[in-house]
């Protein structure tokens, strides 16, 4: 599928599936060299994978723990034995640094090993009846098939978060990747599941050419097989989404964007802060749901913060992700250049000043940071995320009026608060209306047990283990002893 070919294929029923159609580029965000041909998916692509999945998922459900632990831990070993391998794959397709793509490597290969025991777990309770000889139990069962969108910035962690969590509760899955990376949001996973022994039907992927999505994700909801949409991507496609989910009643499960805040406390560590942001607003050029957007910082501790931080992003070195030594890779798209270069504009003419950054060669942007910053300048309001190294550093006088500000946006994934004063962090990380709170670390910091999702228009759902909530419904199944007394 990859290397000795440059044309890919669907993966369904176990098998690689050239449909024979049309086929559409993936390109190399840097120098748009071509990274493959990828099929061009039909709603029958689609029709026949989750056909497969439907037909896999009675002795998936069924498959005895031990067995489904044993594929997960051999798909983990697999990961990291391809890791140098996926490392390019993801610095040629997306534009990943060694740092982002060994970081995804490893939530990959632990979310695996994490979710190979969970066939273990309990999975109902009794429940005391009033009724005399009856007794209830509450049981988890699997859904169905699940299908899910793989977005393509974090991609390979990201399609493992959407498929694998619903497949370690018994459902099986079809996977329509983004048209932008369909290699590491979907296809490679194809290869690393196939070479682990997963049977046949058990995990599909469908691609799709730009533009052919709705046809796609029609079927996903037209289809009765299919229980649940598991969707990373905007809240824009969302919106279109859920309306059309609405009619279906299918369930969603919504992992979204984000306008993430850090409050820096005057009594933070400034070095410890410096540090954090910098990973925050910067892994992955900025093009990650749970980056860090704004920061709010003490007076007192502004003008320190704000020269320490600028030294270290300066020294982040920038330019062609597969030489290890890059932190910053290329922006994905040419819209994705546009759009922060006209918010760093717009901001600078409405007065802001431009600490460093604001530079573009090529599609590799230059980390940059922005202070006194108009309110109504677009990239600061907290209405919509700029995809891209782009953070606003705003001073406070008042902690609560930061805290509020932090809040004044329609997002809700993640947010960070620095301060040596861990009560305090606490009490404010207590009053924040969002999905993910990290005192003393910064808004990245992801590990596969925790469970990331957010609140508001960040979305619906959590990864992790909790996402039993979102991939399992409660079956209620009562027996009754003696004979029932009834009022007619
Ligand atoms: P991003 O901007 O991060 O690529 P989008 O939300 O635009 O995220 O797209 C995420 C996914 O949603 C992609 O796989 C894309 O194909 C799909 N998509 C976009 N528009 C539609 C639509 N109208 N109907 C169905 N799927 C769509």
């Amino acid at each position: 599928m990859t290397g000795t070919s440059t044309v890919t294929s669907h993966f369904i029923n176990g098998a690689w599936t050239d449909s024979g159609g049309p086929t559409f580029p993936v390109r190399n965000p840097l120098d748009d060299e071509l990274v493959a041909d990828a099929a061009a998916g039909s709603a029958a692509d689609a029709e026949a994978a989750v056909t497969a999945a439907a037909a896999a998922f009675p002795s998936w459900a069924a498959m005895a723990p031990g067995t489904r632990q044993a594929l997960f831990l051999r798909a983990a070993d697999i990961v990291e034995r391809r890791q140098e391998e996926l490392v390019q794959l993801m610095a040629v397709e997306g534009g990943a640094s060694r740092a982002f793509s060994t970081f995804q490597i490893r939530l990959s290969a632990a979310m695996l090993r994490q979710a190979a025991s969970w066939g273990y777990l309990p999975v109902g309770d009794v429940i005391r009846s009033d009724t005399p000889g009856r007794t209830a139990t509450v049981t988890r069962k699997p859904l169905g098939v699940v299908a899910g969108f793989t977005p393509w910035n974090g991609a390979f962690y990201l399609a493992w978060r959407t498929f694998l969590l619903p497949m370690a509760f018994g459902n099986t899955t079809v996977i329509k990747p983004s048209e932008l990376a369909p290699i590491s949001s979907g296809l490679i996973h194809a290869e690393i599941l196939q070479e682990a022994g997963f049977p046949a039907g058990t995990f599909n992927v469908v691609t799709n050419a730009p533009g052919d999505a709705a046809a796609i994700a029609e079927v996903f909801f037209t289809s009765p097989a299919v229980r649940c949409i598991n969707f990373t991507g905007s809240d824009k496609t969302a919106r279109i989404l859920g309306e059309r989910a609405g009619r279906a009643l299918k369930r969603m499960v919504l992992e979204l964007g984000g306008f993430n805040p850090a409050i820096i406390l005057e009594d933070a560590d400034v070095e410890e802060s410096i540090k954090a942001v910098t990973f925050g607003a910067f892994l992955h050029q900025g093009q990650v749901c749970m980056n860090t957007r704004k920061v709010y910082v003490a007076r007192s501790l502004h003008d320190e913060f704000v020269s320490g931080l600028a030294e270290r992003v300066r020294a982040l070195k920038t330019g062609d992700p597969t030489d290890p030594a890059v932190i910053i890779g290329p922006l994905i798209n040419d819209h994705a250049v546009e759009q922060i270069d006209a918010r760093v504009t717009d901001a600078v003419d409405r007065g802001a000043t431009l600490v460093t950054g604001g530079k573009v060669e090529g599609r590799v942007y230059q980390p940059t940071i922005l202070t006194h910053v108009p309110a109504d300048a677009i990239c600061t309001t907290g209405a919509d995320e700029t995809f891209g190294p782009l953070l606003v550093v705003e001073a406070f006088d008042d902690a609560e009026t930061a805290l509020r500000d932090a809040q004044d946006t329609p997002y809700g994934l993640s947010a960070s608060i620095m301060t040596r004063d861990r009560v305090r962090g606490l009490a404010m990380a207590e009053r924040f209306d969002s999905g993910i709170v990290h005192v003393n670390a910064p808004t990245m910091a992801s590990e596969a047990a925790l469970p990331v999702g957010g609140v508001k228009d960040s979305g619906w759902g959590r990864s992790g283990y909790y996402s039993i909530e979102d991939f399992t419904e409660l079956r209620l199944t009562t027996m009754s002893s003696e004979p029932g007394r009834y009022p007619f």
